[in-house]
């Protein structure tokens, strides 16, 4: 039996099949630019032999309903999926599930009016989404569709950490509420590392750093998320590609009053033109690298905000948790970028932190911890895979 995975965005659909028995991926791929010209398929399967195959096609691709068609087309094609009974769920990405979902949820209509009624707090995300499943459930009638939301595992955050210090009524009127992104990723490298240290993990406390396009970072007491560092929206917390991070708001306030800046502008400059494009020109951050090399202040000082933004946040969550066995790195950033692993980790042997340089400067992929032998807290990298995640949480829910 397999499960199938679908992350659906505004304008592509991404895809993972598995196969149940070995969680190994059979097919994978996307389809980005829907509603362009010149849409253009990624495909990747694994043929009956083991070989692996590999199929790119640009052409028109007017909705999504012809997206999530053309992709099931291919799998029958290539043989990844050859009849619907092969297909035991899917599972669907789902940004945002407020304070309704804790958990993997089954598809029902009730299920679609929640994520429909949580559009104004994802109101880029949560549409996509709904269109994804809907057509989802057209293609594939009679097969169980699950929401695996990011912000699920968030929802045990003590109130201490979840509310703003604002009106209560803005909260009991409006839903305005810390609820945390990255949900699947924390969840997933948490227990991996939970794994790495041979200790279960509803027992482990630690702090994981997802350091991507978008980064946030959590604390996890005992399993369970007790704070992270984006917010109401994904807007709040660490610097990222192309976002601010924590900001004054009496910013937004001066940017309005003296500036004429409108709700639309601020949103534009916030999210999009903020973070490390907006201190040096680029979010990619090997192409940060390259500019510091060659002497770029703006590239040197967007990094080291960054870092040292990631290390207030890794501080404080040493606080909130008291005991940490594990601060864990993932995402592109985390994966790859060595100098933010030193910088963020750099002089924290007092609080326990004492990194091995020349393993954290290693040439390797996949799994691997990084402080020394004697560190009492340990540094981990971890590749994160969230469509694992959601692929494993859809067979949970179904059961
Ligand atoms: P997304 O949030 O879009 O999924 P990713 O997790 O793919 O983002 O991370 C993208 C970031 O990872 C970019 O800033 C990119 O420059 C960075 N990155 C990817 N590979 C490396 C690398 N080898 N060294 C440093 N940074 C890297």
């Amino acid at each position: 039996m397999k499960v199938l995975v679908l992350n659906a965005g505004s304008s592509s659909i991404k895809f993972q099949l598995f196969e149940i028995a070995g969680w190994s991926v059979v097919a994978s791929g996307s389809i980005s630019r829907i509603g362009e010209e010149d849409a253009l398929l990624n495909l990747r399967w694994i043929e009956d032999g083991g070989q692996s195959r590999q199929l790119d096609q640009h052409h028109p691709i007017v909705n999504h309903h012809v997206a999530l068609e053309q992709i099931v087309a291919h799998l029958r094609d290539t043989g990844a999926l050859t009849k619907q009974a092969e297909l035991k769920a899917v599972g669907h990405r789902v940004v945002h599930g407020g304070e309704a979902f804790h958990l993997p949820t089954v598809i029902d209509e009730d299920v679609i009016t929640a994520i429909r009624q949580m559009i104004p707090l994802a109101p880029l995300h949560n549409p996509a989404h709904l269109d994804g499943i809907l057509v989802a459930r057209e293609l594939f009638p009679g097969v169980p569709q699950v929401a695996v939301f990011d912000t699920a595992f968030h929802q045990t955050m003590p109130r201490t950490a979840y509310r703003y210090a604002i009106p209560d009524a803005f909260y009991r009127e409006h839903q305005v509420r810390r609820y945390g992104f990255h949900g699947t990723s924390h969840a997933y490298v948490g227990k991996r590392a939970a794994a790495m240290l041979g200790r279960s993990f509803d027992r482990g406390n630690f702090i994981t750093l997802h350091l991507g396009n978008g980064a946030s970072a959590t604390a996890i007491r005992n399993g369970s998320s007790v704070d992270t560092s984006m917010g109401m929206t994904p807007l709040e917390g660490l610097v990222m590609g192309t976002r601010c991070g924590d900001i004054d708001p009496a910013v937004l306030l001066y940017l309005m009053q003296h500036l004429g800046l409108d709700h639309q502008q601020i949103d534009q400059l916030l999210n999009r033109q903020s973070g490390l494009i907006g201190l040096c020109g680029v979010n990619d951050m090997r192409e940060i690298h390259r500019r510091i090399e060659q002497g770029d202040t703006k590239a040197e000082l967007a990094l080291g905000i960054f870092c040292h933004r990631l290390k207030k946040y890794l501080g404080a969550y040493m606080a909130v948790l008291g005991e940490v066995h594990a601060v864990v790195f993932t995402g592109g950033i985390g994966e790859n970028d060595a100098e933010t692993r030193t910088r963020t980790c750099g002089k924290l042997e007092p609080l326990g932190i004492v990194l091995d340089e020349t393993a954290n400067r290693a040439e390797s992929g996949g799994e691997r911890m990084i402080s020394s032998a004697e560190s009492p807290v340990k540094v981990l990298v971890i590749p994160t895979n969230e469509e694992l995640e959601i692929a494993q949480q859809t067979v949970e829910a179904v059961g």
